[in-house]
């Protein structure tokens, strides 16, 4: 008999591939009665229009025509008491419970034995599994078991409500209701554009459905699939042969029997007809991959159940064919939103970033690096949206809105109307704020600081320039290694660095030594750890490896020779020894420069990043030993909270806003004051106009923030006063929560009409 653990993956598999909602709550009802021998099975469902009714939305086992009739509301009865308290029940006779609310037409008085099991995800209590027996009552194994399984059905119906959402638009034209998803605000902005779906290498659940339209798409799409089908079949046969000298003749005998499945009729055949539907060739493969494998999966017997891995692994050798020939094919439309489960910096570097309006990610929250380039770019990014059913999205309408964090799915004509209104008004406020460009940084009341931009993504400065910064005040170097195959010569990085040092003459620009690890990875140098953030990265990597720190630092110095206006700048600094032993390092490189150039070299500035909470506690003895510090708010949020800023599922948790923060950046603050050390913050709260506020407030003397970002953080600090903000910081600080933080300055900034800078519209 299989395990429970066994029966549980097999409902939680049927369901992850179900097409609708629907169809994944008739599988779990239907699965569950045999797996448990119970005699009814219902689920209810929040209603999506009201949020305290529930609906049963499947049953068997009760008479027919209960579904969509019984409705219940959160507290009433015993299914509204499960959902109300948010814990199971078990009852051996419900009828005389006191919250027992009686359906006469629903047949279930025979079954008076009852369990109630809330289905939950991140806190939110979506619906509710009933059982009900007969006779044998439920035991505390039965409550173990189907609440593990609630748990991991909580993540498959929210991915089925959001894909069979999806499915709805596609087939039902007079669909009355759009896609509404949610994520968290990864960028500021509203744009709207056509869904692009990124394909993370090639999985078979990942491929998009792209539909295809006309004879020509159709003949071509066979063709692709015929042509991979062939290819597979021939290196199948090739591989059988050469595997007969080093392998027994049954271990051979597969790669002939994979290749014989390819001669199936009804694999090759579902596909074809799923690409007559109008299916691009992957995806219709896919759909008839997973369907077949589902067909083994669900054998009882072992040896079967074991043949769907083999039909997924030829699945996978096909599809990888055929990607390969749609690699470099990619048309994107002329106004695009990238859509996908990761999108990476590369990534971005490979899409025509002229027609890019916004990103939209499953994973990430909006500290993560691709969030910051969205902010680079001045374009939305929406992270974090869990189950986001991006194989069903390209081509799509998407708009989307960076300030809440939504995504509108192919908005229907008036929800689009209105959508378009907002647009335009967002439209007009970064069109005002462009007059801004040449005016000072300065308070009401005089007080004047200075505005860098963060740097790095794109090899064109000019929106940096444009945007009126007066220097750069981070330049993450790391992200010219990371497009590349492997570490970039010392030749390759003068030529970054000079450039850049070039285009902003006269001005400073903080050139950070490399920062890899955590969730910036080098293709080329593959690191495995556990806790990434907590491990190799930064300055950690640099001081192992001298050679890359030198090289850089060597490629930093040449560039600097006659500009003059290189300061490096030193990550994830945890202790004094680190800055040291760099700074030992970074005399050698200019020691090694004079000799090999025969002139004399000034000593560019040298700062440390606080990001890392052991640093405030020694700032006073940090800015000693360096000429500058720069805060990186992002990594001390993360640290100070243990929020991973990548993990969406802790990303409502991730504010640099929240009271601890505010006091720790104070105390590093008020540290460099005593040491008369120059303070810059360039982690993202420096670009946020709430977080502009907090900062001024503490009396920094400049931000550093992405290109986008420092004309809304410039019209915030021209619309208060040194006094008002030090006056608010010192109230917001001893808040209780970053909510009320944030509600707070949002009210200081629509009290002054500036509501426009966060959120859509004006
Ligand atoms: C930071 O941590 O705030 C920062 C600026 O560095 P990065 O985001 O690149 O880690
Ligand atoms: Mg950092």
């Amino acid at each position: 008999m299989p395990s429970l653990i066994h029966r549980l993956q097999k409902i939680v598999n049927k369901v992850d591939h179900a097409p609708d909602i629907q169809q994944a709550l008739e599988i779990i009802v239907e699965n569950l009665i045999d797996a448990l021998k119970i005699d009814t099975c219902s689920i209810f469902i929040i209603s999506p229009t009201e949020n305290d009714l529930l609906v049963l939305m499947a049953n068997r086992g009760l008479n027919e025509g209960v579904v969509g009739k019984i409705k219940l509301k959160i507290g009433t009865g015993l299914v509204g008491m499960v959902a109300e308290k948010a814990e199971p029940i078990r009852l051996d006779n419900a009828h005389t419970h006191k919250n027992y609310v009686h359906f006469e037409f629903s047949g279930e008085d025979a079954f008076p034995i009852f369990m109630g099991i809330p289905i939950i995800s991140q806190r939110k209590i979506l619906g509710v599994l009933v059982l009900q027996r007969a006779l044998l009552p439920f035991d505390s194994d039965d409550e173990a078991f189907m609440t593990t399984l609630a748990t991991q059905l909580a993540n498959a119906i929210t991915h089925a409500r959001s894909s069979g959402e999806i499915a709805e638009l596609l087939t039902d034209v007079n669909a009355s209701i759009s896609c509404t998803l949610t994520g968290v605000a990864g960028a500021p902005g509203l744009t709207i554009g056509q869904a692009v779906v990124i394909n993370p290498g090639v999985s078979l659940h990942n491929v998009a459905d792209k539909r295809i339209a006309g004879n020509e798409q159709t003949i071509h799409e066979l063709e692709v699939f015929d042509a991979a089908v062939d290819q597979v079949k021939q290196s199948l046969y090739e591989q059988a042969e050469r595997m007969k000298e080093s392998l027994p003749s049954e271990e051979c005998a597969i790669f002939i029997a994979y290749a014989q499945m390819l001669d199936s009729g009804s694999l090759l055949e579902d596909t074809s007809q799923r690409i007559q539907q109008g299916h691009w060739a992957p995806y219709a493969w896919r759909e008839t991959v997973l369907e077949h494998a589902d067909v083994f999966t669900s054998m009882e017997d072992e040896y079967l159940a074991e043949r769907a891995n083999d039909i997924l692994d030829l699945g996978r050798r096909v599809l990888l064919y055929m990607m390969s020939k749609q690699v470099g094919q990619q048309v994107f439309p002329e106004k695009f939103v990238l859509v996908g489960e990761q999108i990476s910096a590369t990534d971005l570097a490979s899409v025509p970033l002229k027609g890019l309006q916004a990103i939209v990610t499953e994973h990430g929250s909006g500290a993560s690096h691709v969030a910051i380039l969205a902010h680079a770019l001045g374009i939305p990014a929406i992270m974090g949206v869990t189950n986001l059913p991006y194989t069903q999205m390209d081509g799509l309408l998407v708009v989307a809105d960076g300030y809440s964090g939504k995504a509108y799915i192919d908005p229907k004509q008036d929800l689009l109307n209105d959508l378009n209104v907002y647009i335009a008004e967002e439209q007009l406020v970064t069109n005002s704020l462009k007059e801004l460009k040449n005016k000072p940084a300065v308070t009401t009341d005089g007080y004047r600081v200075s505005l860098y931009v963060n740097s790095g993504l794109m090899s064109d400065h000019t929106p940096s320039l444009r945007s009126g910064a007066e220097g750069v005040g981070l330049y993450r170097t790391e992200i010219p290694f990371q497009i590349r195959e492997s570490f970039p010569s010392e030749d390759d990085q003068y030529r970054i660095y000079r450039e850049v040092l070039k285009t902003f003459e006269g001005m400073p620009v903080v050139l950070r030594t490399l920062d890899v690890g955590g969730d910036k990875p080098l293709s080329y140098f593959p690191i495995k750890e556990d806790n990434p953030f907590l491990g190799w990265r930064g300055i950690r990597i640099t001081l192992d490896h001298p050679d890359i720190f030198i090289t850089q630092v060597r490629a930093m110095m040449r560039a600097n020779v006659g500009l003059e206006n290189l300061h490096i700048l030193l990550p994830m600094i945890s202790g004094l020894q680190e800055l040291d032993d760099a700074l030992i390092l970074i005399h050698r490189a200019k020691d090694e420069i004079e000799d090999e150039l025969g002139i004399p070299l000034r000593f560019p500035h040298i700062g440390a990043m606080i990001e890392v909470p052991s640093s405030i506690f020694q700032i006073d003895e940090i800015c000693q030993l360096v000429d500058f510090i720069s805060i990186g708010t992002n990594d001390l949020t993360q640290y100070l909270l243990a929020v991973d800023r990548n993990n969406e599922s802790v990303a409502e948790l991730f504010s640099s806003l929240h009271p601890s923060v505010l006091r720790a950046l104070e105390m590093i603050i008020k540290g460099a004051g005593r040491q008369n050390t120059p303070v810059s913050v360039c982690g993202e709260l420096a670009g946020d106009p709430m977080g502009v506020m907090a900062l001024m407030g503490m009396g920094i003397e400049s931000l550093s923030m992405s290109a986008g970002s420092l004309p809304r953080a410039k019209k915030v600090i021209r619309s208060f006063s040194l006094s008002e903000l030090s006056e608010y910081v010192a109230i917001a600080k001893n808040m209780t929560d970053a909510q009320d933080v944030k509600s707070f300055y949002i009210e200081k900034l629509d009290d002054r009409g500036l509501g426009g800078l966060i959120r859509a519209g004006k």
